[in-house]
């Protein structure tokens, strides 16, 4: 799965919204979060964040950013 991380605080540029096949973004207040159980690991909106704020889970120390986009993803 892909994960919104910090960078995106505050940023809520939209484009990876635009381009996701499966419409696995959440919107909130400050930031944008992926259903980790929802997303089919396409990585189309990767490129498409300005901010780097999207990255896969497969890299280091993402399970604390999976968890936060799980958990606001079902508040959402
Ligand atoms: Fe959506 Fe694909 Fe990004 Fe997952 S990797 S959030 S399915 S665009």
């Amino acid at each position: 799965t892909y994960v919104v991380t910090e960078n995106c605080i505050a940023c809520k540029y939209m484009d990876c919204v635009e381009v996701c096949p499966v419409d696995c973004f959440y919107e909130g207040e400050n930031t944008l979060v992926i259903h980790p159980d929802e997303c089919i690991d396409c990585g189309v909106c990767e490129p498409e964040c300005p901010a780097d704020a999207i990255r896969p889970d497969t890299e280091p120390e993402m399970d604390k950013w999976v968890e936060f986009n799980r958990k606001y993803a079902e508040l959402w």
